[in-house]
């Protein structure tokens, strides 16, 4: 039998209009929830990103600011730039795309955002509040990801769930959400000996590392939440995920798609964190 399919486009139509009246309310409270979006260089996949997610702000009721700089930006002016950011108050998020220039120190930038402005959630502040149980900000993408569990009701609390991917955007916190949600967690990485070992045990499974296709049907058990975090092009340059989808479906008993999975889920959660910054200040 095939799989449901978890569609975050959908999901995200039903929490952006959720979103949009939160935003109103702040706004007719002269509130109005604002995002300073800053981009570094010129990659073409970090233009598209930003592009959109100033575009979600502006349909949705929040107030951007898009700030893009030539790559040769030295970091003292970036840091200058997140100093006047933390400053204004009718900035509630400061996102600095990612990855930045080699001259730049990226933790350095992102220590430099006040912590109560990271909507990223990737302040080693806000890091250590998550990993505490006491999150200020949970990182968008496995804030998405347990939103995508919510939506088909899912029993997390005891359920094992396997993350594949351990990066501090993804993996490392999505663990930490899973586990504080009552599962028992298993993270893989690179050097994990056996992966389908670990991935057949899982009733959840997160698949985060930017390897296409290195989660076969056979790596699944029959009835398992499939999430694909990974975003790849195939050969012929179409986007996918990390997880052989085709076969996957077969034996899932849920599965997200890519695209129109995880992606929009990421963005959207990136504009409720902003509204939750926003309503903070109140
Ligand atoms: P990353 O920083 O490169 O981390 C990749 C992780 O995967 C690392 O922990 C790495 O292990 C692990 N890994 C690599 N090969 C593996 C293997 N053969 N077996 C098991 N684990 C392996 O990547 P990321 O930033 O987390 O992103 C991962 C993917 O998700 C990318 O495709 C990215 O584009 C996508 N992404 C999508 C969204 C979205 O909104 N849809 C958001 C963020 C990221 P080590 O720790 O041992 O190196």
């Amino acid at each position: 039998m095939s799989a449901q399919i978890i569609n975050g486009t959908q999901l995200s139509q039903k929490l952006r209009a959720d979103v949009a009246a939160r935003a109103a309310q702040l706004t007719a409270r002269g509130k109005q929830p604002g995002l300073a979006v800053i981009l570094v260089g010129d990659s073409p996949a970090s233009q598209v990103y930003v592009r959109n997610k100033v575009k979600a702000c502006e349909d949705n009721g929040i107030h951007s600011v898009f700030e893009k700089y030539d790559a040769a930006l030295t970091e003292a002016d970036l840091l200058g730039r997140i100093a006047a950011l933390n400053a204004d108050p009718a900035i509630h998020g400061i996102l600095v795309q990612l990855p930045l220039p080699p001259h730049i120190d990226a933790h350095k930038v992102i220590e430099a955002i006040a912590a109560e402005k990271d909507v990223d959630g990737f302040h080693i502040s806000n890091a250590g509040l998550l990993m505490t149980g006491q999150p200020l900000f949970r990182p968008c993408t496995p804030y998405g990801v347990m939103k995508m569990l919510e939506s088909i009701a899912y029993p997390v609390r005891g359920a094992h769930a396997v993350i594949v991917g351990a990066s501090n955007i993804v993996g490392k916190p999505q663990s930490m959400l899973l586990l504080q949600a009552g599962a028992t967690v298993t993270i893989c990485n690179s050097k994990t000996r056996d992966l389908g070992l670990h991935t057949r045990q899982a009733d959840i499974l997160v698949v985060a590392t930017g390897k296409r296709n290195i989660v076969t049907a056979d790596m699944i058990k029959p009835g398992a939440v499939v999430i694909d975090v990974g975003m790849n092009r195939d050969d012929e340059g179409k986007l996918c995920g990390d997880v052989d989808f085709a076969n996957a479906k077969e034996v899932a008993g849920y599965i997200t798609p890519v695209p129109g999975g995880v992606g929009p889920m990421t963005i959207t959660m990136l504009l409720v964190n902003t509204i939750e910054a926003a309503e903070r200040t109140l």
